[in-house]
């Protein structure tokens, strides 16, 4: 078949809710990949932060594969060594003691909220509790995890969605205080908000968040599905942060993983403290039939024993300055074309004056694929095996790329 066959008979039978770019992509070798025309593209985009592992990993594919042959799907009431082990490395990784798996982020953001919920009514029996959530955040497209997406636009058809969320500012803890009552049960953010066009948290916001909710007893929630597993250089972004007594890591009481977790297969986790576990969810409140099976879990665990096995997080550590230093030597050489860069560690954005579909658009001819966050920011979340050649690659194409368009 032709790209083009494939490009008219899926636009045939699937539903219209993406404008897809006009690429029909079949395989994967590292940090590339190929259409059906052979073309090559050094991919800095990673299915949006799934594949941290690049494409074709040996020790990856063969878990996975090993995994099917034994068994891919039991349920729930049963034990598997596979779940045992993902939840074990996971739980370890993430600083968290509970575990519950999920086949997506909007999944793990659903966990959260109820388990919000769950702990509040524990503790008070009442219902009605808030949460409060930050504006241009995303955490999902389900009816719940789109109540706490701070975008109107996204919300507006689907009203009435879930009631008592509050929308604050990112990095205004003032905002937050201001919408805090007796009834708020949750605060609820990304530590690096992704689609809102990729701002970190500021380190005072996190510290002052970490603070309200011990004086208060309010669950401070994570969102760590794009910028966590590695894609910081920390396991989880938050772990680089570091507290008032000087020690590393302002740590969450809950928070919702997934994309890059399980390298590719559809997998995303919900984790909490102890603390948080013994007075929330019980049997009966939660579930899903699919949820943490054997095949993913296989996945989840030959993840994180790559990341260790591979030094993917020193990996990360140590091409990131580089990665920062040469986008920021092109915002500085197209100053009529970018407003300014940010970012941590893989995951960085270019906010530009000029279009982003531009951009985007001429990157995939000279063969780099990028993708946009909010209106106007180029963002790259690359595979985490990425190299200082592939930087420098990378760097030159999206350079002929400005420099054309500056020309005008
Ligand atoms: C992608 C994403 C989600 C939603 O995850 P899905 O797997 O698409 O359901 C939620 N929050 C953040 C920060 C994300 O980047």
């Amino acid at each position: 078949m032709t790209d083009n066959n494939i490009i008219t008979s899926a636009e045939e039978h699937l539903l219209h809710t993406y404008n897809r770019f006009q690429i029909v992509l079949e395989r994967g070798e590292g940090m590339y990949l190929y259409d059906v025309n052979g073309k090559e593209y050094l991919d800095l985009q990673a299915g949006i932060a799934v594949c941290a592992l690049g494409y074709g990993n040996k020790k990856y594919t063969e878990a996975l594969k090993s995994q099917i042959d034994k068994l891919m799907h039991t349920s729930n009431l049963y034990y598997s060594a596979p779940a045992m082990e993902a939840a074990e490395k996971l739980t370890k990784a993430a600083g968290m003691d509970r575990v519950f798996f999920t086949n997506s982020g909007t999944e793990a953001i659903e966990g959260l909220i109820k388990t919000a919920r769950k702990y509040a009514f524990t503790k008070d029996g009442t219902t009605d509790h808030e949460i409060i959530a930050m504006e241009h955040s995303f955490h999902g497209r389900s009816m719940g995890a789109l109540s706490v997406t701070g975008n109107a636009h996204y919300r507006e058809a689907f009203e009435p969605l879930i009631g008592n969320i509050k929308f604050a500012n990112y990095n205004d803890l003032e905002s937050v205080k201001a919408l805090v009552t007796d009834k708020t049960c949750a605060i609820l953010l990304e530590t690096v908000q992704g689609e809102g066009g990729i701002y970190p948290a500021d380190p005072e916001f996190l510290k002052g968040l970490r603070a309200l909710c011990d004086e208060k007893d309010i669950l401070l929630m994570f969102d760590e599905i794009q910028c966590g597993m590695g894609r910081t250089g920390d396991f989880f972004a938050w772990q680089g942060y570091e507290n008032a007594d000087g020690t590393m890591g302002i740590r969450p009481d809950c928070m919702a993983v997934a994309k890059a977790i399980g390298n590719g297969v559809p997998v995303g986790a919900f984790l909490m403290t102890e603390k948080v576990a013994q007075s929330s969810m019980v049997p009966g409140d939660h579930g899903s039939t699919y949820g943490g099976n054997p095949l993913v879990c296989a996945a989840v665990s030959a993840t994180i024993d790559i990341f260790s096995e591979d030094g993917i997080l020193e990996n990360v550590k140590s091409v990131a300055p580089y990665f920062e230093e040469k986008l920021q030597g092109l915002a500085d050489k197209y100053p009529e074309a970018i407003k300014e860069r940010r970012g941590r560690g893989f995951m960085q954005g270019l906010e530009l004056k000029v279009s982003v579909g531009d951009v985007v658009k001429k990157g995939q001819s000279k063969g780099l694929l990028t993708i946009s966050a909010g209106t106007n920011v180029l963002r790259m979340v690359p595979p985490l095996i990425m190299s200082r050649s592939d930087v420098d690659k990378a760097v030159a194409i999206l350079d002929e790329v400005f420099s054309e368009i500056s020309e005008g």
